[in-house]
């Protein structure tokens, strides 16, 4: 008889360890963005995934700090500094970040703010824009397609054809002259 109720004793145990491991378990709901994260100082669109995605070690690797300043982390370079506000070579200017054709010569201009400006996109697909709330202005913040990268903003007081003003960074641009 008690031989019987060890017996069972054990089972019990054994049976309550057996569910302790194979117990159903509520499905991992945790977010993908860590709800620390403020949405007003995320640097790139909560979620937002483009064709090209790298760490924000190997931008820091890839860049020098200005560029990475300017195009990670939405930093603006001081006017007149940069290397194409004055440039007026023919060819194609692309993003610093991934290559990407951002804007053709032949929509540049000048527009006497030391940033260079141009009148529209080589491509509209070329860049995205978002409503940039920052320092207390509402401004259309511009960025490349494709890797993210901040790129400047656009203005409603171009000239024509299109009437748009973008505003870009230099450090933002490379340069590739027409062959
Ligand atoms: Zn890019």
């Amino acid at each position: 008889m008690r031989f019987l109720l060890q017996y069972l004793m054990l089972l019990a145990v054994a049976g309550a360890i057996l569910w302790l491991i194979v117990r159903p378990r509520p499905a991992d709901s945790s977010p993908s963005t860590p709800a620390m994260l403020d949405p007003e100082t995320t640097q790139q669109p909560t979620g937002k995934r483009y064709p090209v995605q790298k760490s924000d070690a190997e931008w820091q690797a890839q860049l020098d700090p200005l560029a990475y300043q300017v195009t990670r982390r939405k930093g603006t370079e001081r006017a007149f500094t940069g290397l194409y506000y004055n440039h007026h070579e023919r060819g194609t200017y692309t993003c610093i970040c991934c290559g990407q054709p951002l804007f053709a010569s032949d929509d540049k201009f000048d527009s006497g703010t030391g940033w260079p400006s141009y009148t529209r996109p080589i491509a509209p697909q070329a860049v995205e824009e978002e409503t940039d709330r920052s320092y207390g202005m509402v401004r259309t913040e511009v960025h490349c397609s494709r890797c993210g990268a901040h790129l400047g903003h656009v203005f409603p007081d171009g000239p024509r054809p299109t009437g748009l003003r973008y505003c870009i960074n230099s450090v933002s641009l490379g340069f590739e002259p027409a062959k």
